[in-house]
């Protein structure tokens, strides 16, 4: 366990060069004229008198839908559409992101919904029923992107596929459509560059798109790219974008395997408060608050609380809670507040079975997200058909962020090195400015990315486990190792340990020490005073009644969901990442 030190932000860099900041001023001037040109557009269709038009029922701003569709009408989600629908009429409810008029009695449009599932509305002026005017192709045409409407079309089959929809095979063709809740003609920020790698994760700087400083493209697309900031100021169409949908829904997916692998292991949920009266691992980085004439703080861990459902008799427990540190780490690993993912249990004879069963749901989250599963239709046959977990998600964040799928280890073939034996592989496989580490002082983050591309090309890895971390390193709960192993000048070692994906730390966890004796003795050669507030009721507990030997581990959500798809930053995949400098929204 390191502590994070305060360190500028790492990013990648953006384009610098003189030429090339002209260039996308020029594109993003580009920009700016053609948002104009479609807001004057839309502003003169939002003008056409609907009265005399004989399709006036057809079209038009509405609030509410109500009566406003035939009775035969189906109501279906893009993503449900197949085949089966063919020659039907349907009625759809989307954000339209895209239109284009092909001619006077023709225009196309896409219509989104449900994460990335889009596909294409046609519209063609006819003078038999249900009748489509000319005014009415004009004015849907021109209504602003990401606008909420609701459509009736007939399904049909394209002349070809449609390339740019996820529904390819069929499209809309539509004879009536409705606004229920229209976006302004100019965005703060366009679906296409809400769809960019983000490349800018300062939380200083520009704001409201980022004029000043000039907008930032990726080398593969033409599209300006906005900051980190702009997304989060325009929050709405940051989750909207596809990509993020895709890594709320792996997110999404990464809770439900933990909590599934672990209740088929008879581990229970609890929720341990984040309201506590002491700042009893440490005081620095808590935040602290005004509590009724007194001071509370929030939890920086559910650590003594899991202890204490193992003293209380629970026996195997988890939680999934946010986590509060009062750091002033200004990096794409840091948040001030994230959620822990964390469980504790006891230990019939050794600490390995804690650290078996991390890895086991570690595995399991990371296999279980690639996986297919085979879902039988019913009970009586055997048609069925197979589910991707999550792997059209990855590939959704792999065409915005691109990576390489996770190296895993074979099963029973995991990678558990010692302190010492990292140290040693880090010295002499590793970059010669890392060939004196010690093995009493913990890593560094660049020692630990070291290790990380030492140990993928030897073991052939992304995830393994590193064990045995000098008493140095780790907190006072720690158990010291039975058999008193030293390193360096005569440190011990602890049963505790670190894991790591793609070279980066995504969970902490060891055997606790569970004799009060041993307990106090660790507290005060720590330097704490074993009668401090929150301490000294942490002690009690294990002197009140004889708790059995346990052990756990704390994983961070964002972390395992952002270096699982090898994200630039932690802050991607939070909902709404909480930095020093950022609490809004
Ligand atoms: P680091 O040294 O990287 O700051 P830590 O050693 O302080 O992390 P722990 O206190 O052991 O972390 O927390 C357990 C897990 O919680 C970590 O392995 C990591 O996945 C996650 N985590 C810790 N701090 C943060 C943070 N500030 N933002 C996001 N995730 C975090």
């Amino acid at each position: 366990m390191e502590q994070p030190t305060e360190q500028p932000a790492e990013q990648p860099s953006a384009p610098t060069s003189k030429k090339g900041a002209k260039k996308a001023e020029a594109k993003a001037k580009k920009e700016a004229l053609k948002a104009q040109r479609a807001a004057e557009l839309a502003a003169a269709a939002a003008n056409v008198n609907l009265e005399d038009d004989p399709a006036q029922d057809n079209y038009g701003n509405r609030r509410t839908t109500a009566s406003a569709f035939s009775k035969d009408a189906e109501e279906v989600e893009i993503r449900s559409l197949d085949e089966s629908h063919n020659g039907k009429k349907v009625i759809v409810r989307a954000w339209l992101q895209n239109s284009r008029v092909q001619s006077a009695k023709m225009g196309f449009v896409e219509l989104r919904k449900g994460g990335n599932w889009n596909i294409q509305g046609v519209i063609m002026a006819s003078e038999q029923e249900p009748i489509v005017s000319r005014r009415m192709v004009k004015w849907v045409t021109s209504v602003n992107p990401e606008s909420f409407v609701a459509v009736e079309a007939m399904v049909k089959k394209p002349l070809e596929p449609v390339k740019s929809c996820r529904v390819s095979g069929l499209e809309l063709h539509i004879t009536k459509c409705f606004v229920l809740a229209p976006a302004p003609a100019m965005l703060g920020m366009t679906m296409g560059a809400a769809s960019q790698p983000i490349v800018n994760f300062s939380d200083e700087g520009a704001q409201a798109g980022d004029a000043d400083k000039g907008p930032e493209t990726t080398p593969e697309t033409t599209v300006p790219a906005a900051s980190m900031l702009t997304h989060l100021d325009n929050i709405a169409m940051h989750k909207r974008a596809p990509v993020q949908q895709a890594i709320a829904d792996i997110r999404v997916e990464v809770k439900r395997l933990f909590r599934s692998y672990l209740e088929a292991r008879r581990f229970k949920e609890f929720e341990p408060p984040c309201l506590i009266g002491a700042a009893s691992e440490g005081g620095s980085n808590v935040f602290r608050l005004a509590y009724f004439g007194e001071e509370a703080f929030l939890a920086q861990s559910p650590q003594f609380y899991k202890q204490f459902e193992i003293a209380g008799g629970r026996e195997r427990v988890f939680s999934i809670s946010p986590v509060f540190r009062a750091e002033n780490s200004n990096t794409p690993r840091h948040m001030t507040e994230f959620t822990g993912l964390d469980l504790e249990m006891e230990i019939t004879e050794s600490y390995t079975e804690v650290l078996s069963v991390l890895e086991g749901v570690l595995l399991s989250i990371f296999r279980g997200l690639q996986e297919k599963y085979a879902v039988q239709v019913t009970a009586l046959t055997e048609d069925g058909f197979t589910i991707d977990r999550c792997a059209t998600e990855i590939e959704t964040v792999r065409t915005v962020y691109h990576s390489e799928p996770l190296l895993l280890p074979e099963p029973g073939k995991e990678i558990r090195l010692t302190f010492a034996e990292a140290q040693k592989l880090l010295r002499e496989e590793g970059p010669s400015e890392f060939a004196n580490v010690r093995d009493d002082e913990d890593m560094s983050t660049p020692q630990e990315k070291a290790l990380g591309e030492v140990v993928r090309n030897k073991y052939k890895t992304d995830f393994y486990v590193i064990d045995k971390f000098p008493e140095t390193a780790r907190p006072f709960y720690a158990k010291v190792d039975d058999a008193g192993t030293t390193v360096g000048d005569g440190v011990r070692v602890t049963n505790a340990f670190d894991f790591f994906i793609r070279g980066q730390e995504v969970l902490s966890g060891g055997q606790r020490i569970h004799d009060p004796t041993e307990l106090e003795e660790r507290i005060r050669a720590k330097g704490v005073d074993p009668e401090s507030a929150g301490i000294k009721e942490y002690l009690t507990t294990f002197r009140q009644v004889g708790v059995p030997p346990h052990g756990g581990g704390g994983i961070g959500l964002d972390r395992v969901v952002a270096w699982f798809l090898a994200l630039p930053s932690v802050h991607l995949a939070a909902y709404y990442p909480r930095t020093p400098k950022r609490l809004l929204p």
